[in-house]
């Protein structure tokens, strides 16, 4: 050992107890002093955030994802003959629902639906049902998921 290895480190003071911190083996060097993990919400599951194209919003998360009437990606035509591919999912937390249920050209037996919006930007996302099953309908080319 180099001579002067001891003395680059301060000298502990006679009688006086190290600091946790220092006797704490399981602390790697150079890292901050946080729980080794985040207490973690075994309900949710890994994280994979559903985000707004426009704005990048987190407007839900494809763990939730629901199939309704047996599947979660549905293609709709809208009166005016437009075609729309959402996915379904159980909420979408970050999103602004409008105007109230109608069940006019329903899509879904039972089911009113509404306007749902990114809650950030105001994108036209998808809609919100609800009655019979209470879900979102979220257009996969207006949304983005990580
Ligand atoms: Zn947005």
């Amino acid at each position: 050992m180099r001579p002067w290895t001891a003395q680059r480190w301060p000298a502990q003071p006679q009688g006086e107890k190290a600091p946790a911190w220092l006797l704490d083996t399981k602390r790697t060097p150079g890292t901050a002093l946080v729980p080794e993990k985040e207490p973690e919400d075994v309900s949710a599951g890994p994280r994979h955030p559903v985000l707004c194209r426009r704005c990048a919003h987190v407007v839900s998360d494809a763990a939730l994802k629901a199939e309704v009437d047996g599947k979660v990606t549905h293609a709709r035509l809208n009166p005016a003959g437009v075609l729309f591919v959402f996915d379904c999912f159980g909420d979408a937390p970050g999103c602004t629902v409008h105007g109230a249920p109608t069940t006019e050209a329903a899509w879904f037996a039972g089911c009113a639906w509404q306007y749902a919006h990114c809650g950030r930007c105001g994108a036209h996302l998808g809609w919100r049902f609800s009655g019979a099953h209470s879900f979102f309908g979220l257009v996969s080319e207006r949304v983005v998921e990580e």
